[in-house]
């Protein structure tokens, strides 16, 4: 097996309604797909959104990584294509993820079994994901939080901004409205230490599952401070890319827990090193996904089948967020129910 072509493709999907995060505002999910096809015409594919604001990479930037590196790769067997796409300092963690992926589905079809057996999964269990409710006015958000609670999801990743008033009401207001919920607080990083300490306090009344990335990034000091503070679990998301981060973060007790995306930590082989790492100390994780298209949202849930043991929370919602379903998704998603969907040959 060996790599004959390297394609790629640009794709848009259109969103039910924007999606608003204290980082940014989006109405399309835009990716780029790439195809690898071997010289025995196995084929699979990559795929790598754009996220300028959290990756540094646009549409064109993961173009131009892929289009630097096809040459290297072209001839090699996907495992060598693997290393060598890793040794590369100057491509982003999206284009590696999406190359990745789909040098692993090949070694997968290899193999001759599904993604998620070969990750060291035994049956593809039934997966549960979180819904993302977008950043807007308090009646706007609690509207769409019912909405989603009365379509049957009912774990709700909430964002919130550097309005920490605005934050707070949110929360005690959903809380309140929909006590059956379980609610995740997503600030991306809108606040000071000062803010993070005064909302833990003003919403201690009320249960919360964990509060993701309060702070700036590299704020760690603040960050472990905020997490030996706070009853709720903190956990870290623009602050982990890469397994030494999550190493950093583990070792220095930033933050309670980690949210592994494809696309920060360069890919399936990436986010199997961290998982392992995390399996091994005891770290509960998020896999979680910048909004992406449907075949990287079928690699992480084969990877969250596989890693079910220490992926305590899956946000993989993109799919519930594109206007139409989509057809090439491996998964079926009911509710915040996501049921793997067996079919004779995988896409990925
Ligand atoms: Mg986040």
């Amino acid at each position: 097996m060996k790599i004959k072509s390297i394609e790629t493709e640009v794709k848009s999907i259109p969103l039910k309604t924007p999606f608003v995060t204290a980082l940014r505002r989006v109405e399309a999910v835009e990716f780029v797909r790439v195809k690898v096809v071997c010289q025995n015409k196995s084929f699979a594919y990559g795929e790598a959104p754009a996220t300028k604001a959290i990756t540094n990479e646009g549409i064109e930037d993961i173009l131009t990584s892929m289009e630097s590196i096809k040459e290297l790769l072209q001839g090699k067997h996907p495992q060598e294509a693997l290393q060598l796409l890793h040794e590369q300092q100057k491509i982003g963690s999206s284009a590696k993820a999406a190359l990745d992926m789909a040098f692993v589905s090949l070694l997968a079809q290899e193999f001759g079994e599904p993604l998620y057996k070969f990750l060291g999964g035994k049956a593809p269990i039934e997966l549960q994901t979180d819904i993302t409710i977008s950043l807007g006015t308090l009646d706007t958000m609690l509207r769409d939080a019912k909405g989603a609670y009365e379509s049957g999801l009912n774990i709700l990743k909430i964002k919130v901004g550097s309005d920490i008033k605005h934050a707070i009401a949110v929360i005690l207001e959903l809380a309140f409205e929909l006590p059956k919920v379980k609610i995740l607080v997503d600030a991306n990083q809108a606040w000071s230490l000062e803010e993070s300490l005064f909302f833990i306090n003003a919403v201690q009344g009320v249960k919360i599952e964990l509060i993701e990335q309060p702070v700036i990034a590299h704020d760690l000091a603040s960050l472990k401070k905020i997490t030996r503070e706070s009853a709720t679990a903190i956990l870290a998301d623009e602050a982990v890319f890469t397994l030494e981060d999550v190493a950093r973060v583990h070792e220095g007790r930033y933050a309670d827990m980690i949210n592994i995306k494809l696309m920060k930590c360069g890919g399936i082989s990436k986010a199997v090193e961290i998982l392992e790492y995390a399996r091994a100390h005891g770290i509960r994780c998020m896999l979680g996904s910048m909004l992406e298209g449907p075949l990287s949202i079928n690699a992480a849930l084969h990877l969250a089948i596989a890693f079910h043991d220490v992926i305590a929370y899956i946000d993989l919602d993109s799919p519930l967020l594109y206007k139409e379903s989509s057809k090439e998704l491996e998964f079926l998603y009911v509710g915040s129910k996501i049921v793997f969907i067996e079919k004779k040959k995988a896409k990925i």
